[in-house]
C-alpha cells in the first residue's frame, strides 16, 4: 500500500467525459490498496475566463475579489470529481481549502505556510478518497487566497509532503517532460528521469509543463514527482535527486533542455550618467513594488560618459515599471526610456555545462548562422539564456534543439 497524491491538470478535467476518463484512474489506484488524496485544476480556459471578467469588472481590480472570483473554477472540478467518483461505488468526498485547511498567506500569488492533514487521515482511515481544489488556500483571516497561475502544480506537492505521500504523481496533457516543448518541436525527446534542479531551472525559465515553486518544494523536501499523461497508459518522467538520476543515466546530455519564456518586456534607459547611486536608484523603487527584474545588462565604453541601460520584467508589470521609473528620472538622470514586447527568452538548461566549457558559444554560433540578433545574455552555473525578437522563437528553440544533438531520432 502507498499514500499517494494524484494531480490532474486543465485539459484533463475539462468536461464530464474527461472526468469520467480521470475517475478511472483513481479508482484503480484505489483498488491497488492505495490511500489516495487528488488536487484538481479547472477546466481549461476557466481561469482564464475568470482572470479576464475581473479585469472587465475594473482593470485595478482589488486582490481579494479576484481571489474569490478565480478560485471558484477548482470548486467546481472538485465537486464533479466527487459525485463521478461516488457513481462509480468508489467513496470519494471533496475538501475546499478552507476545510483542512490549506493556509497561505497573501493574495494572487499566496505562498502555502501550513496544511492541517487530521481531515484526510481520518478519510483515509474510512477508505475514503480526498479530492482537492487545487490552487487555493485560506489567509489567517479566512480569506480565500490562490497560489499563482499553475498553482495546482504546488497545492499537489504541499499536500504530498504534509500527508507524508510516498510520491506525487502530477498527470496532464503531454506524456512527459521533454527537451523543449512538445507543440513547437515534434522532434522533442521525452526525458525518463530528471534531477530537482534541472527541472527547476527548466520551468524557471518557462518549461510550464510544473509550476516552479512546486519543483522547489519538491526538491526541498525530497519529493519523488513524476509527469504523467492523463489519456495514455505509459511511463512518465521522473523527477528526483541527482543520485537517483546518475544511477540510471551515466551518459547524460550536456544540455537537457531549451525553454522558450515569451512572457518578458525589455527596457531600455538611455543616457544613464556614469556615477555611483545611477543604477541603484532605477533598481530600489522596482524591488519596493515588488517588480521581478530578469536579465540586466549594462556596459560603459568610456569611463564617465553616460550608457544605455537594458534589462527584462514580466510584461504584466510593464506599465507599472514604466510609472515607478518615471518616478525617478530625475534622480537617476537618465534621457529615455524605451520599451519592447515583442521580445522572447530562450534558454538552455543542463548540469553538464559545468564540466563543459564553450556551451556559451555554441548558442551564439547557432544563432547568428540564422541571422537572429540578440538583444541580452545572462548566464547561470547550468543555464545560458538570451533574448531575441520574438518573431524568431520558433527557428531559435528547433536550431538550438538540433546544435545541442537533442533531436529524437525519427521511428523508421
Ligand atoms: P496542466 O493544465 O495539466 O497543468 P499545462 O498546460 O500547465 O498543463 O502544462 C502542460 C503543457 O506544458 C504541455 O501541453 C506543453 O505544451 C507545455 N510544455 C512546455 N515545455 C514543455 C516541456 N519541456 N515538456 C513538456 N511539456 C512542455
Ligand atoms: N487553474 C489555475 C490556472 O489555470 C491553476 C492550475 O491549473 O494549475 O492557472
Ligand atoms: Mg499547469
Amino acid at each position: 500500500m502507498a499514500r499517494i497524491v494524484m494531480k490532474f491538470g486543465g485539459t484533463s478535467m475539462a468536461g464530464m467525459e474527461r472526468i469520467r476518463a480521470v475517475a478511472e484512474r483513481v479508482r484503480r489506484e484505489v483498488e491497488a490498496g492505495n490511500e489516495v488524496a487528488v488536487v484538481v485544476s479547472a477546466m481549461a480556459g476557466e481561469t482564464d475566463r475568470l482572470v479576464q471578467m475581473c479585469r472587465e469588472a475594473a482593470p485595478l481590480y482589488d486582490p481579494r475579489e479576484y481571489d474569490v472570483v478565480v478560485a471558484s473554477g477548482e470548486q467546481v472540478t472538485s465537486g464533479l470529481l466527487a459525485i463521478t467518483l461516488q457513481g462509480m461505488g468508489v467513496k470519494a468526498r471533496s475538501y475546499m481549502g478552507w476545510q483542512l485547511p490549506i493556509r497561505a498567506s497573501g493574495h494572487v500569488s499566496a505562498l502555502i505556510e501550513t496544511i492541517d492533514v487530521s481531515v484526510l487521515d481520518r478519510a483515509f482511515a474510512a477508505g475514503g478518497v480526498a479530492v482537492i481544489p487545487g490552487f487555493q488556500g485560506v489567509t489567517g483571516d479566512n480569506e480565500l487566497a490562490t497560489l499563482g497561475r499553475g498553482g495546482s502544480d504546488t497545492s499537489a506537492v504541499a499536500l504530498a509532503v504534509a500527508m507524508k505521500a510516498d510520491r506525487c504523481d502530477i498527470y496532464t496533457d503531454v506524456d512527459g517532460v521533454y527537451t523543449t516543448d512538445p507543440r513547437i518541436v515534434p522532434r522533442a525527446a521525452k526525458i525518463d528521469i530528471i534531477t530537482y534542479e534541472e527541472m527547476l531551472e527548466l520551468a524557471s525559465v518557462g518549461a510550464k509543463v510544473l509550476q516552479t515553486r512546486s519543483v522547489g518544494l519538491a526538491m526541498r523536501f525530497n519529493m519523488p514527482l513524476q509527469v504523467l499523461s492523463s489519456f495514455e497508459d505509459r511511463p512518465g518522467t521522473i523527477i528526483a535527486g541527482e543520485e537517483a538520476v546518475e544511477e540510471r543515466n551515466m551518459e547524460r546530455n550536456i544540455i537537457t533542455g531549451i525553454a522558450h519564456d515569451l512572457n518578458e518586456a525589455r527596457i531600455t534607459l538611455r543616457g544613464l550618467p556614469d556615477r555611483p547611486g545611477a543604477v541603484a536608484a532605477i533598481f530600489r523603487p522596482l524591488a519596493a513594488a515588488n517588480i521581478n527584474v530578469d536579465m540586466i545588462v549594462q556596459s560603459v565604453a568610456r569611463a564617465g560618459e553616460p550608457s544605455d541601460l537594458t534589462f527584462t520584467v514580466p510584461t504584466a508589470s510593464l506599465p507599472e515599471t514604466v510609472a515607478e521609473l518615471e518616478k525617478v528620472r530625475q534622480e537617476a538622470g537618465f534621457a529615455d526610456i524605451l520599451t519592447d514586447t515583442d521580445v522572447v527568452k530562450i534558454s538552455a538548461v543542463g548540469v553538464g555545462m559545468r564540466s563543459n566549457a564553450g556551451i556559451a558559444a555554441k548558442m551564439f554560433d547557432t544563432l547568428a548562422e540564422r541571422g537572429i540578433n540578440l538583444l541580452a545574455i545572462t548566464t547561470s552555473e547550468i543555464k545560458v539564456s538570451v533574448l531575441i525578437p520574438e518573431a524568431y522563437t520558433e527557428l531559435a528553440v528547433r536550431v538550438l534543439h538540433t546544435a545541442f544533438g537533442l533531436d529524437q531520432e525519427r521511428a523508421a
